[in-house]
């Protein structure tokens, strides 16, 4: 087992992939620009990336399109599909641990959070969607008996992927997996803090047998690589996770280019709801801390938010507390590390921004509040101690913006109609988790709450097997599921007369 000492060994002696990926091959952005990437932990440099714009946007969407054409890939069997996805899954796993150093060199993740969640999940999700794609058939449609209508799915054509920096190997799985595995070609276009990990698998993938020009990975800011590949005629879809405004803007790129489909997975806000009547108090306890200090609340379904009722507020907040001061804030490194950094000091300023409001609103601080690094070692890294806010008001800003970090506020209920009300009293809808033990309120408050997900006596458990997306400005897009491989292929229909 590698030791704390051994990934910073293995941390100061890697060389990521830090050029361009297209048609099969690293190479430098044609302008010769590039841009600084730096550790979460330390500060400390990690690389430099290729500055991707518009001129290398175009040169990975003719890639794309090339690759597309050929029918190499869009037409290939789908058991030749299912195998190279299904191989780059095993690839995955083969390259567990320098995968998973570099998530955690470069987001921050505690290094066994990438080996045991961010790695195998991506891998499992490849898999899935790569052992799914002989199962799916077309249709014949109900004509008269002298037609014959034919109902098939085809691949869209050629996809953009924009994702963010949170979870950046296991959304771009949700994204690529079913895109490819329909057939189409893809342009990803990652974070610009959160690169390296999709340019490693961008190279796996050809090496798994996935043909040069089918992945493309354009490394590069948001409003240049990103704004480029958004508004390219060349693409058919985009497929987007990120904050809401961002999410806006690629509709408008979409609108004013050509017309391109978008799907959007936005922020979220997500309310737990616990009444009086919750059968396991410690486990409910255990689910909200961990629902949101688990990667540092950089979580975009992170249960943020703690409606709780009157009766149990204060046994319930103690012992969320308690959890809470349980879990270990340091190195991500560190294997025994369970608290994530946050990912830049930018992100880091916005969090404690809010900390600050909640001392100007003379809200009871519960829990942390403090923001220094763990230890001397990483004095230039940013960290959050997981926070807990008590007594927010539904009025405040903390109640209704997406912090995306370790913060928790908790609000008080006194009925149902409240607790529902203040779990849609936001502009967000991703995901809510209800705690009690009758099993009608389960059911009617489940059905009440405006999420994309509700869970009812447990939080944050899922699975590539069931969609996720949200309602209103956490966005309409769904990913996972077998309904994924739907959002990334068009019907056609072929329509045959039989004559007499
Ligand atoms: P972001 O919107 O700033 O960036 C997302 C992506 O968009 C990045 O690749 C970025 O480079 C690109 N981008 C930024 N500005 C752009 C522009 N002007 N034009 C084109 N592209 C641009 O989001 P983030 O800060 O990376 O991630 C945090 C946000 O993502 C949070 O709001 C979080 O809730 C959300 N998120 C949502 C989900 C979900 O599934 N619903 C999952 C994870 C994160």
């Amino acid at each position: 087992m590698s030791t704390h000492q051994t990934w910073m060994d293995r941390a100061k002696s890697i060389r990521p992939p830090n050029d361009l990926f297209i048609d099969g091959a690293f190479v430098p952005a044609e302008s010769g620009e590039r841009f600084e990437v730096y550790a979460p932990r330390d500060g400390s440099l990690i690389t430099t990336l290729a500055r991707g714009t518009h001129v290398d946007v175009d040169r990975a969407v003719k890639a794309a399109a090339d690759s597309y054409a050929s029918g190499v890939w869009s037409r290939a069997s789908k058991r030749d599909r299912q195998r190279a996805l299904i191989r780059l899954s095993d690839l995955l796993i083969e390259n567990l641990e320098e995968l998973a150093l570099l998530e955690s060199l470069d987001t921050g993740h505690p290094i066994s959070d990438s080996l045991n969640v961010d790695v195998p999940s991506a891998a499992r999700t490849y898999r899935w969607y790569g052992e799914a794609i002989d199962k799916v058939y077309g249709e014949v449609a109900p004509t008269p008996p002298d037609q014959l209508a034919l109902v098939t799915k085809e691949p869209l054509g050629i996809i953009g992927a924009v994702v963010p920096w949170n979870y950046p190997l296991i959304i771009s799985a949700w994204k690529l997996a079913p895109a490819l595995a329909v057939g189409n070609s893809v342009v990803l276009k990652p974070a610009e803090d959160a690169s390296l990990s999709a340019l490693r698998v961008a190279e796996l993938a050809v090496e798994a047998g996935i043909p040069p020009g089918v992945l493309n990975v354009v490394t590069g800011l948001g409003a240049e690589a990103g704004e480029a590949l958004g508004r390219h005629p060349g693409v058919d879809k985009i497929t987007f996770t990120g904050s809401p405004t961002v999410g806006r803007l690629f509709q408008g790129y979409a609108s004013e280019s050509n017309g391109k489909q978008v799907a959007l997975e936005l922020g979220g806000k997500s309310p737990h709801l616990v009444f009086d009547d919750v059968a396991d108090i410690d486990a409910c306890a255990t689910s909200v801390a961990w629902g949101i200090f688990y990667n540092a609340g950089q979580t975009c379904h992170g249960g943020s938010r703690l409606l709780v009722h009157d009766n149990i507020h204060d046994q319930l907040l103690e012992r969320t507390v308690g959890v809470a001061k349980t879990l270990v804030m340091g190195d991500p490194l560190d294997p025994a590390t369970q608290i994530s950094a946050i990912i830049n000091r930018r992100q880091r300023d916005r969090i404690v921004s809010y900390l600050d409001l909640a001392h100007d609103e003379g809200v009871t601080l519960a829990l942390g509040g403090g923001s220094e690094p763990p230890h001397k070692g990483l004095s230039n890294g940013f960290f959050v101690e997981p926070t807990v806010l008590d007594g927010v008001k539904p009025s405040s800003r903390l109640f209704h913006e997406e912090i995306f970090g370790p913060v928790l506020a908790v609000t008080r209920f006194s009925d149902v109609g409240e607790a529902v009300s203040l779990a849609n009293g936001t502009d967000y809808g991703l995901a809510a988790s209800v705690w009690t033990s009758d099993i009608s309120r389960a059911h009617r408050v489940a059905g009440s709450v405006r999420a994309g997900t509700v869970w009812v006596n447990t939080f944050d458990v899922a699975d590539i097997v069931v969609p996720f997306g949200g309602f209103r400005n956490s966005g309409f897009g769904r990913d996972r599921s077998l309904h994924a491989l739907d959002s990334y292929s068009a019907l056609k229909t072929t329509w045959i007369n039989l004559g007499n």
